[in-house]
């Protein structure tokens, strides 16, 4: 029989903010297989939610973050290390950029919200990297979560989409920097799933079901996809050799080229 035991691993996950979180979708498969897990919070007002959650879990730790704030960041890898000696798992599903970004023209990108976004979801990532790095000093394996905006435009992404373009490009040089030392860097390109984070996009209603009517499996995909994807990248046993890499799991929306008006697909 093929299982995957990952008792005596540890894994930061950094996003959970409640049970339909991309982030939590990772954990969950994670903790299953034995890993031992941490889990880093925004703001003290997501704490009860988080305990709730994790209530099943052996001896989770909860610990509260800004990603935003490098004082804060040392203060969660500080308690990573003294609690869990080393770390083999991060997993980053951060990200946020100002609502009007959404709303207006990218053209109107004001500069506090281009910086704003960029710090939140792009560079939040060198940051954790930076310091997850010297935990992992039997090689380990790190895993954001990106989208398609970062490729190709998807109206009323804007700021959010370059934000995610930068994502993506420093997965790639943090994959180069970090191989030396074992450790895998790779984004799990998500299709649209209702969460809290989607649903501050406007127009996200009409972009996830337009989404499940045009992808190639005709469907929208799920938080426990997700999961799989995240497991998969962040094992070697599954995802060993990988690194560098942007791995779409959205049903095949990415590869499409054309889309043909209703009534007259082949
Ligand atoms: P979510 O709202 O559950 O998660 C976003 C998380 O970011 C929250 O836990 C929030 O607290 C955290 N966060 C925001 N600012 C922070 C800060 N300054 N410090 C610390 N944490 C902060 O939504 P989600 O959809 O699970 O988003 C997770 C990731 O998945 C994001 O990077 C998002 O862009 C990406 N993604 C989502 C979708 C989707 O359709 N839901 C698709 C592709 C990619």
């Amino acid at each position: 029989m093929y299982s995957i035991d990952l008792s005596g691993k540890t894994g930061l996950v950094m996003g959970v903010a409640n049970q339909r979180s991309l982030a939590w979708g990772i954990a969950q498969p994670l903790a299953q297989a034995g890993a031992r897990l941490a889990f880093s919070y925004q703001g003290e007002r997501l704490k009860p939610t988080l305990e709730k959650l994790t209530a099943e879990l052996s001896s989770p730790l909860l610990l509260e973050a800004d990603v935003t704030d490098d004082a804060s960041l040392d203060r969660l890898f500080e308690q990573v290390r003294a609690e869990f000696g080393k770390l083999d798992y991060l997993i980053h599903s951060v990200a946020f950029a100002p609502a009007v970004t959404f709303e207006k023209p990218f053209l109107e990108t004001e500069r506090a919200d281009w910086i704003t976004a960029m710090d939140v979801s792009a560079y939040s990532l060198v940051a954790s990297a930076r310091r997850a790095a010297p935990l992992m000093s039997e090689g380990g394996s790190i895993v954001t979560l990106s989208y398609l905006a970062a490729e190709r435009v998807v109206p009323h992404y804007n700021m959010m989409g370059v934000a995610k373009a930068a994502l993506e490009a420093s997965v790639r040089y943090l994959a180069y920097d970090l191989g030396p030392k074992g450790v895998r860097v790779n984004a799990v390109s998500a299709g649209a799933v209702r969460t809290i984070a989607a649903r501050s996009i406007s127009g996200f209603a009409d972009l996830y079901s337009a989404a499940g009517e045009m992808s190639m499996l005709k469907r929208n995909i799920t938080q426990e996809e997700v999961g799989g994807l995240g497991l998969a990248l962040l094992t070697d046993q599954l995802g060993g050799g990988i690194t560098g890499e942007t791995i779409y799991v959205d049903a095949g929306f990415h590869a499409i080229g054309l889309f043909l008006p209703k009534g007259s697909e082949g």
